[in-house]
């Protein structure tokens, strides 16, 4: 039964990246002091589960948090290394911990926002009010921001593309200085796994430590035993470091899809974070992307306006829904095109196309520095 107690002005389903993005916005707002919110989260969050890496211009808001960051890299291709200059970008490492961390502080200090360590089992819509069913009791809200992955999109077959962006990182410490940390490897594709779109990256911290991560975009996940192969080989082979300690270790699934995530919601859900397709289908990348969509929400939120629920611009929806196509029908290229990418393009042209910053002028230009030919063909397969 509804009564005062169980009811809030907003729900926010999962204490992610998506949901504390969100929490952060609204607890800056004054004007939504007074709205009373729950949070249901069953995990703690009092673990490293990951590590995000974003880039941006000057000074980030999460910045007094990271363990990294970097304004030069480099770039291996199968057959050209080349040095990025950011151009007055930064590469950025945020441990997850240390965001989770901040985060909930901030919640606890904010009487208005009840977190319960609850795992949601149903959402059903009950008149105006959004009825959500927990392990741990019966809770309604006019709206809730939602961020489980929507049912639909483990069905197959439905006509969307869908890759995944898997990978195992180690973070190592050795008893030698041996990395340079001013600067970092942004894709390494010497070693590609079986000739497909398949790379490494390092991420120093310090002479003596380092993230090392074996990363691939391919439609089918590898045994356990063949990432610990993949990334032992790029610490003890390639980066010939034979003494070190493994501190932490990551393993991560990125679902990169064209699949419409927001057309699975109900009046009174927004789907927030991967679940409403805030993750770049292109790229993986989403931690800047949950900051920005989440203080548009909020935005609108205070505005009394309608939640935006289109996330990226109808071009680049486009641009990637081409190359997943590629990725997809033609794995083996993907080293190529992004040689070719890095290869031919200033750094911080890229970026600004991956941030939606560029303008059709720049993106024709990045597009003409490409070979043309797995691009007609990815368009033919898709539109003839
Ligand atoms: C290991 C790893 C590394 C990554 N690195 C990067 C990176 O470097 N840069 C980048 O931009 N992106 C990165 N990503 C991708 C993306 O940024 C993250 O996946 C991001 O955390 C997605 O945010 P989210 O809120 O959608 O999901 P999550 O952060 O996973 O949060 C979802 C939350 O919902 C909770 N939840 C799930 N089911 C329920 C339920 N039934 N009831 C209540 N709560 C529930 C979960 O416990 C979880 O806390 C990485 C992903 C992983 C897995």
């Amino acid at each position: 039964m509804r009564s005062v107690e169980n009811s809030y002005d907003h729900i926010i389903i999962g204490a992610g990246a998506a949901g504390l993005h969100l929490l952060l916005q609204i607890i800056s707002r004054p004007s939504l002091a007074d709205k009373r919110i729950l949070v249901l989260e069953p995990s703690k969050k009092d673990e490293n589960d990951r590590t995000w890496c974003y880039w941006e211009k000057g000074e980030g808001q999460w910045d007094h948090l990271l363990t990294g960051r970097w304004a030069e890299g480099n770039f291996h291709g199968p057959s050209h290394s080349v040095p990025l200059s950011l151009n007055g970008y930064e590469y950025k490492m945020l441990r997850g911990l240390d965001f989770y961390r901040y985060a909930l502080e901030k919640v606890k200090a904010s009487p208005n926002i009840h977190l319960h360590h609850e795992k949601v089992s149903e959402v059903r819509r009950k008149g105006e009010w959004m009825q959500v069913q927990t392990d741990g009791g019966l809770y309604y809200s006019p709206l809730i921001f939602d961020s489980r992955i929507p049912k639909a999109f483990e069905k197959k077959n439905d006509g969307h593309q869908r890759l995944l962006q898997h990978f195992k990182g180690k973070l190592i410490r050795t008893e030698e200085r041996t990395f340079d940390p001013s600067t970092f490897t942004m894709m390494d594709f010497r070693a590609s796994w079986k000739g497909s779109t398949s790379f490494c990256y390092v991420l120093p911290t310090s002479p003596h430590e380092a993230l090392v991560e074996y990363t691939l975009f391919t439609d089918t996940l590898l045994s356990p035993e063949e990432y610990e192969t993949l990334v032992n080989k790029e610490i003890e082979g390639r980066l010939k470091i034979k003494n070190y300690t493994t501190i932490e270790e990551e393993f991560g699934v990125i679902p990169m899809s064209d699949f419409p995530f927001e057309e699975q919601q109900e009046p009174g859900q927004l789907l927030i974070g991967t679940a409403g397709g805030w993750v770049r289908p292109s790229s993986g990348y989403s931690f800047k992307n949950a900051e920005r969509y989440a203080k548009m929400v909020v935005d609108a939120l205070v505005a009394g306006e309608t939640l935006p629920t289109r996330p990226f611009k109808a071009r680049h929806r486009f641009y990637d829904r081409i190359l997943l196509n590629i990725l997809l029908e033609e794995n083996s290229l993907g080293p190529v095109i992004f040689e070719q990418l890095y290869h031919r393009n200033a750094t911080d042209r890229i970026l600004r196309f991956l941030d939606e910053q560029s303008s059709f002028k720049e993106d024709v230009q990045l597009m003409l520095s490409l070979d043309s030919a797995p691009f007609l063909r990815a368009l033919k397969r898709l539109y003839l």
